[in-house]
């Protein structure tokens, strides 16, 4: 590639609004540029880096005997409707109606399309496992999309969909991808991931792990015992409670004038919040009825804990009508005293053996000391509905947790047979039997993987992409090119390295060294090579890495031998 000609305007210029690093290198080196929000073109140094990605993962499939194929984007309303998701998702699918009033959706994910192609096709045991996969657009209305590449409405996912005949194979092939998973992250360059327990959402399956790119910049949070090794995103993160035992003391009404809040509470009786008890009141959106969720005054409700517990998808805070109906006093409520037939009761482990704890007394004005939930309740559904925080226990060990933050670049998950049943997807078993498909989906972002490299691998001046990703392995910078036949010498050397099968840019439009060099910096090729006037004197070039001062000389004569020994040299190192 030449400089003079590569499409993408690089600029000093810092984009306002762009918060992340990599969203800043993104625009500032003309990899990407925005058409719409969410929605980006990829320049071509950008998509050279998304094909070399593609490759290793297109590389890693194959070697788990992945077959690739390439399903629709546009698929109609009907697939959607037989898996029962047409009305299951929300505004992040785009519904339109095609030239004939026929309805149709963009794909967002393609377990649909995928038991589509498989259901007539793979009818008997003989056949399976398999696994097939694609890399192909997603479009997902997203409510915010972010950082350049890490959230976008329009995007490329690696989507790979597994089918076998028992859990226990689904079980070793899901052990597979998780490997797979590790050899792409690490041939990318990118190192500090991680694969947590994950929450499989309300469509089935059993078991699914997140790879977590750990930044700060991350969405989810992440609970670890670095001793013990346990790993899981906070949104199904447990912990364990311990409380030291004491005698329950008698239930005693306190008066707390406008005290509705635990902070209040608290104070005024000269408690911790660790002492009280809430109630989070909602309504079930089937049956109408109130769920109370008792917990600790501390906590904090981890709403995809409850959905799941009562097995629905939605849940919103009650009425002051139906909370009053159950008997319950708002901003004073408590369980004490209510008709439990009338509410759907779930009990946080947090208050299970938290000891003389306050809570409301279900009156204007006055808190209730020394619940003890074993005595004065004992009822309800017993889970932990609370998000973990700091300062607690992992779960079945002594150790603080750490919490950090995450950025999801892929996660494997044991779907088990709810497309295949939805869909009637079956094959036939040794026994001639008509049986589900047992299924598997496995992802990964490949825009977003691009954006956390550059948040891991950059300096002040730009990305610094490890060379099994980078746009190109080597950068050639011409200085003073219309002196004493440089540009004739650089641009042979450049045709030279080119046939030899380096990656190789050369900068061909005589700008100054300051500027031919800040361009480099963003486009961040791992080698760099110079010719000036001072090395042409002895025939020669400057060969260093991006980024480090130290630099040699070496001969132009036998350049071709010593770049390709850099990269033998760089690639060893991934
Ligand atoms: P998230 O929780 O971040 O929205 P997700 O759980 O919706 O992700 P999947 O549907 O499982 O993600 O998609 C698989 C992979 O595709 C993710 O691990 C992520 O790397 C990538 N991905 C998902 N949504 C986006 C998006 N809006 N922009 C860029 N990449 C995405
Ligand atoms: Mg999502």
């Amino acid at each position: 590639m030449k400089m003079s000609h590569l499409v993408g305007r690089r600029t000093k210029d810092f984009p306002r609004d762009a918060e992340l690093k990599s969203h800043q290198f993104l625009l500032r080196g003309g990899y990407i540029k925005q058409l719409s929000s969410g929605i980006y073109s990829m320049l071509p140094i950008c998509k050279k880096i998304t094909l070399k990605i593609e490759a290793i993962i297109r590389d890693e499939m194959n070697k788990i005997e992945g077959q690739e194929v390439l399903m629709p984007v546009v698929m109609p309303k009907s697939i959607w409707e037989e898996s029962g998701r047409y009305s299951g998702i929300g505004t992040e699918m785009v519904r339109f109606d095609d030239r004939t009033g026929s309805p149709h959706v963009l794909g967002m994910t393609h377990e649909e399309a995928v038991v589509h192609m498989v259901r007539d096709d793979v009818t008997s045991y003989k056949q399976l496992p398999l696994m097939i996969y694609q890399i192909q657009t997603k479009f997902r209305d997203e409510k915010r999309s972010r950082g350049g590449l890490i959230r976008v409405r329009e995007f490329t996912m690696k989507d790979a969909y597994s089918f076998h005949q028992t859990e226990d194979c689904l079980g070793e092939y899901y052990q597979e991808v998780h490997s797979s998973y590790e050899r792409i992250y690490k041939r990318c360059g990118l190192t500090n991931v991680i694969s947590v327990e994950s929450d499989t959402g309300m469509m089935g399956g059993k078991v699914a792990h997140e790879f977590m790119y750990v930044n700060a910049c991350g969405e989810d949070t992440l609970i670890l015992g670095e001793k013990s090794g346990y790993k899981a995103n906070k949104e199904v993160a447990s912990t364990h409670f311990k409380y030291d035992a004491e005698d329950f003391k008698d239930l005693q009404e306190v008066h707390t004038p406008d005290k509705s809040t635990i902070e209040d509470v608290s104070t005024l009786l000269g408690l911790k919040q660790t002492q009280t008890g809430k109630v989070v009141l909602l309504t079930h959106p089937e049956d109408g009825k109130l769920i109370v969720l008792l917990l600790r005054g501390d906590r904090t409700m981890n709403d995809i804990a409850v959905k799941k517990a009562l097995m629905i998808n939605e849940i919103e805070f009650a009425e002051e009508d139906l909370i009053k109906d159950a008997g319950i006093y708002p901003g004073f409520g408590s369980l004490l005293g209510i008709d439990l037939s009338k509410v759907h009761l779930l009990i946080d482990e947090s208050v299970v053996d938290c000891p003389n704890i306050v809570v409301g007394a279900n009156k204007k004005d006055y808190h209730v000391l020394n619940f003890n939930f074993k005595r004065d309740l004992n009822a309800g559904q017993i889970g932990q509905y609370s998000f973990v925080q700091e300062g607690d226990l992992v779960i079945d060990s002594d150790e603080e947790v750490t919490i950090t933050r995450g950025v999801e670049v892929g996660n494997i998950f044991q779907l088990g047979t709810k497309y295949s049943k939805d869909m009637k997807a079956t094959y036939l078993d040794n026994n001639g039997k008509q049986q589900n498909f047992i299924m598997g989906c496995y992802g990964v972002g490949v825009g977003r993987m691009l954006a956390c490299l550059i948040e891991e691998h950059h300096d002040d001046y730009g990305p610094k992409w490890p060379i099994s990703v980078a746009p190109f392995e080597v950068h050639l910078c011409l200085l003073d090119a219309k002196k004493e036949g440089i540009a004739q010498r650089g641009l042979d050397l450049y045709k030279e390295l080119k046939a030899h099968g380096v990656d190789v840019i050369v900068d061909d439009r005589n700008e100054k060294t300051g500027f031919q060099f800040a361009d480099a910096d963003l486009i961040g090729a791992p080698i760099r090579m110079v010719i000036s006037r001072k090395t042409i004197k002895n025939d020669e070039f400057e060969l260093s890495l991006r980024g480090s001062k130290d630099k040699e000389l070496c001969s132009i004569d036998s350049a071709v031998e010593a770049v390709k020994a850099k990269i033998a040299e760089l690639k060893a190192q991934i």
